[in-house]
Parts: structure tokens; C-alpha cells; sequence
């Protein structure tokens, strides 16, 4: 659907892209980074972010092959690495579109097609995708007699990183570094995370290069935040409403919020419907002229509702619901017992208009 007339907007600031960017290799001195931009750069737009950063960067990472040819279509000539299990259906697309595929499962050393390049993937710990450890040595006998195939890497993922104390870090990095002993010389190898690679980066190796989706936009994993990184993304809109209040009303579905006394009660255009979590009833907070204003009653799938108090707004006053020097992220996430990324890539939805700002 085409947004002729957008319920809110997003701006992005393409800048403090590249600013986070050179800060990450600035703080941690990592070699290499890995922009990882799947699910659209987690609802902020894959090839604006991607293009942004392709200077900073020394690849990209995606979910799927569909993502990789987006980011081709878009002009992104850096190497692409595609997380997700080859298929039949998808290798002849490494080739044509040259992608680098994750190899993590026997099966796909045959499925890929002659001169595709590929990263091993090992699970120490997600339990998720990769080989086992164990299978090691009869992997490594495997890509020896697949030399039709060029594996140009090999990775493993945190369970944990975005925890600065996690003792499971540990553990995974030891099964990684039993799994390394098996191959000889792999151009690239890789395991952080953003969690791994802000939090860990100086207790543990970091091999040849770390992959970031949310450092780019201005955010650690965790609660932990770090004052090195800016949210690169604000979310503003207008209130479309304010009304009376008398005290003992109630607000929303529910009715799981009655004023106390009389009052204004602002509406705002936004709901979970654009991606404000439904668990941010009675929670959220959002600015408006200098001010927050708590979301008061259920969070509806169109509109939410603030307290403004004796304060009489006038209609079509800006609010500012995620950024600049309202609640970001990180905040929302923490309130709504969540992580960061499920917020972010919560915004993707279609009613919102998004801006770039290029300087
Ligand atoms: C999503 C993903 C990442 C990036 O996660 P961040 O927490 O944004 O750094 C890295 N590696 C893999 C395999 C992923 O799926």
C-alpha cells in the first residue's frame, strides 16, 4: 500500500550511520564489520542503511537470499553473506547474483552449484542452525572434497553476548576455538554479535570480524547501553485529538485506566498496528513540547491516548514517540520486557512515512 497520507513519520539520520560505525572500530578496534541488514536493517530500510554504510563496512549480512538480491538491486557491491539453508530452489541465485551462501548441514555441500563461495556455519550453543562441533573433522573432510565449492569463511553465534556477564560467552568461544583447530587456513572467521562485539570485545577474540545489525543504528544488545553509540531513528507524529476527561471516566479497551480527575486526554494516530507493543499500556511515555505525557489505557491497534493533565494542547501538536530526546528504544524495549530489535523491526509496518536526512 502506497502511504498518500502517513499516520506518522520516521526519520532516519544517515550521518550517525557512519558516525556509529567509525565509532564501533574506534572503541573496540575490531578489523572487520559485518552490516548485518536483514529484515529490511531491522525496519529502518535495508538499502538506505546499506548504501550508508558500505564505505564503513567490509560486508553485509542478510536472512535470506530474497534480502541479498533487494540489496543488489539497490546497488550494494560488497559481499553479501546469506544466513539462511541453500535450497535447491535458491542456489543458482549465489551464483547469479554473487552471494555467499552459509554451508550448515552436509546436505548443502550438494545442493550448491560449481564456484559458489561459502561460509561453514557451527553451532556451539543456539541450538539453532550449524553443525555440531562433533561433526568437525568430517565437515572439513567435506569441503576438502568439494573443492568445486570455495569456502571463504567460518562462523559460529552468541546465545548470550547481549548479557556483559554471561559465563555461556565462554563456553561457546571454547567450542569454537576445538571446532578452528580442525580447519587450517579460512580467510574469515567470525562470532560476535553486536553484544559480543561491544560488551566482550576485550575479553574475548574476536577473530577477523564481528557481525553488528544494531550498533549501524545507534543501539547495543541488552540493557546494558553505551553512551558511544545514537539512536539514528526518531518516530514523530501529531496528536489528532484532545478531549475532556471527568474524573472516574475510563480510557480504552478494558478500561484498564480511570482518570482522577478532570482533564485532557490526547489521541495519537499510532498504534500496535505500526508497531507499539500492546504490553506498553499505562507504560509508554512520550514528548510533546518538552514534556512527557504518559500513555494512559489500553495501546489499540490504531491509536493510543496520553494523559495531558490540566494541559489543553492544541490538536496537531508534534509528539515525538521514539528518539531525539524522548524515549528510544532501548527504553521501549526494557518496558515492554522485550529486546531492542523486536522493537525496531516492529516499526516496518506501511502506514508510516520515512525520511532520510543526508548531510
Ligand atoms: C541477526 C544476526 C546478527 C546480528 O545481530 P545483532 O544483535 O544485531 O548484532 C549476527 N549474526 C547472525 C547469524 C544473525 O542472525
Amino acid at each position: 500500500m502506497k502511504t498518500h497520507f502517513p499516520n506518522s513519520y520516521t526519520e532516519i539520520d544517515l550521518e550517525l550511520i557512519t558516525r556509529n560505525l567509525r565509532e564501533v572500530r574506534r572503541q573496540t578496534g575490531i578489523e572487520k564489520i559485518l552490516s548485518v541488514v536483514k529484515c529490511n536493517a531491522y525496519g529502518h530500510g535495508a538499502v538506505r542503511v546499506a548504501r550508508r554504510a558500505e564505505p564503513e563496512v567490509d560486508w553485509f549480512g542478510v536472512a535470506s537470499v530474497d534480502e541479498a538480491i533487494e540489496l543488489r538491486m539497490g546497488g550494494i557491491q560488497k559481499p553479501i553473506l546469506v544466513f539462511e539453508v541453500p535450497t535447491s530452489r535458491t542456489a543458482a541465485a549465489y551464483q547469479t547474483h554473487g552471494l555467499t551462501a552459509t554451508v550448515s548441514n552436509k546436505a548443502h555441500f550438494s545442493v550448491l552449484m560449481d564456484g559458489t563461495k561459502y561460509h561453514l556455519n557451527f553451532d556451539t550453543g543456539m541450538n539453532r542452525l550449524g553443525f555440531h562441533p562433533s561433526e568437525a573433522e568430517d565437515v572439513r573432510q567435506l569441503a576438502v572434497a568439494n573443492q568445486r565449492l570455495i569456502c571463504s569463511g567460518i562462523y559460529s553465534h552468541f546465545a548470550t553476548a547481549d548479557d556483559p556477564g554471561s559465563g555461556f560467552v565462554r563456553t561457546q568461544l571454547n567450542r569454537f576455538r576445538e571446532v578452528l583447530t580442525h580447519f587450517g587456513e579460512i580467510p574469515l572467521v567470525h562470532m560476535s554479535n553486536t553484544g559480543g562485539a561491544v560488551h566482550y570485545h576485550r575479553d574475548i577474540e574476536q577473530f577477523t570480524m564481528v557481525r553488528s545489525g544494531l550498533t549501524q543504528l545507534g543501539y547495543t544488545a541488552g540493557d546494558v547501553q553505551v553512551d558511544w553509540l545514537t539512536p539514528v531513528l526518531t518516530w514523530k507524529t501529531r496528536l489528532v485529538q484532545v478531549r475532556n476527561i471527568e474524573a472516574g471516566e475510563s480510557v480504552s479497551y478494558g478500561r484498564s485506566w480511570t482518570a482522577k480527575s478532570d482533564g485532557y486526554i490526547g489521541t495519537i494516530p499510532t498504534g500496535y498496528g505500526d508497531g507499539i507493543p500492546r504490553a506498553l499500556s499505562n507504560k509508554l511515555k512520550v514528548l510533546i513540547n518538552g514534556k512527557f505525557y504518559p500513555v494512559v489505557g489500553n495501546v489499540t491497534m490504531d491509536y493510543i491516548m496520553v494523559n495531558l493533565g490540566k494541559n489543553k494542547l492544541p490538536v496537531d501538536s508534534e509528539v515525538t514517540l521514539m528518539g531525539g530526546e524522548a524515549w528510544d528504544a532501548s527504553h521501549w524495549a526494557k518496558a515492554a520486557g522485550t529486546n531492542v530489535h523486536e522493537i525496531l523491526t516492529g516499526l516496518s509496518g506501511g502506514r508510516m512515512a520515512r525520511s532520510y536526512t543526508d548531510y
